[in-house]
């Protein structure tokens, strides 16, 4: 692991059971996350890009331990975070933050902002009110706020002004690391600007690491160092920004950039290349997961799983036509 390594995903497996109950088993068995490895270095942004019921998310839940894997290993600052007992993982936790997608339902209506935002603060230290407050007014103006909004109520505040807030809760505590999911997908367009700017200035002042979640492969692609794209369950594509959008190797890559709207005018923004909806996780297909939907699809797609291989130095692909074995052994 390299100095710079903050944290390290090692075939991460997530499988929810269909079905069953109470002294019943199962019907079966979903992979929402199937087998995923990554690092994220300290002060990097990472996107995780894909379509919705991708993975991600569980993905996301995952490396904060807000949930346990199936198997695999997820490893912070070289400690592995499934083997730790829960009270130092209490103290891992002001380590590793979340920022939720929505900042209606993320904020408790009930609470003042400064009862949310000093809520790590609580958990992880021995701080007093007015140590906790003061930290808190700081971490307010540095969003955006001002301290006397400490003394309100969430339904005081516009959208962006909320997420604001949760961006705040995230930063008490200095994290290290913080995973953000969708945070500003239920934001207007205007608003989504400056929060992205927001979490890009903080990311400097603090050299914080971002595990940054999206469907929208055009936010990711400006927040962020490298990226990854997932496809039920497994990671497709992963390489630093510009060589992901630049030169992308992955059929599913390829399409998705194609639907992308990017503003630069040299840009051509071509016609939607994916067709059809992402399989079921319930019923996934054999083979490589995306050869349902993939123009290029040959046979051996149909029967083997692609494993990821690196390219070039850290851009990986899981695709046949990327792999040194290629169209070895393909039937004719
Ligand atoms: Fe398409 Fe085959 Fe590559 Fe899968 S392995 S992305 S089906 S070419």
């Amino acid at each position: 692991m390299g100095d710079r390594t903050l944290l390290q995903v090692t075939g991460l497996v997530k499988s929810f059971p269909l079905g069953g109950g109470f002294l019943k088993k199962p019907s079966g068995w979903v992979r929402a996350v199937d087998g995923v490895s990554f690092t994220v270095a300290r002060g990097e942004s990472f996107g995780l890009v894909g379509e919705s019921g991708c993975g991600k998310t569980t993905l996301g839940r995952l490396i904060l331990r807000l949930m346990e894997p199936t198997s695999g290993r997820v490893t912070f600052d070289g400690k592995d975070i499934f083997a730790m007992p829960r009270t130092e993982l209490l103290q891992l936790r002001r380590r590793m933050q979340i920022i939720f997608q929505d900042p209606y339902s993320s904020l408790d209506p009930r609470m003042k902002v400064e009862a949310i935002v000093t809520e790590p603060l609580r958990a992880t230290s021995n701080r007093t009110r007015s140590q906790r407050r003061r930290v808190a007014a700081e971490i307010l103006e540095k969003v955006g706020l001002r301290a006397g909004d400490l003394d309100k109520y969430p339904h005081e505040f516009s959208g962006g002004q909320r997420q604001r807030i949760g961006v705040a809760r995230a930063l008490c505590v200095r994290p290290d690391l913080i995973v953000a999911d969708e945070p500003v997908s239920a934001l207007d367009v205007s608003i989504q600007a400056q929060v992205i700017n927001l979490l890009g200035d903080l990311q400097e002042e603090m050299e914080l690491a971002y595990v940054f979640i999206s469907h929208d492969l055009s936010v990711v692609e400006h927040v962020c160092d490298r990226i990854a794209v997932m496809y039920l369950g497994s990671i497709m594509e992963l390489a630093p920004t510009v060589e992901f959008i630049r030169q992308p190797r992955h059929p599913y890559t390829e399409a998705l950039l194609k639907a992308v709207p990017f503003p630069d005018p040299h840009r051509r923004s071509e016609p939607v290349l994916l067709e059809g909806d992402v399989p079921s996780p319930v019923d996934p297909p054999t083979g490589c997961p995306f050869h349902p939907r993939c123009a290029y699809c040959f046979d051996r797609c149909r029967r083997e799983k692609p494993s990821s291989e690196e390219i070039e130095p850290d851009h990986w692909t899981a695709c046949w036509l990327n792999s040194g074995r290629g169209l070895e052994g393909e039937q004719t």
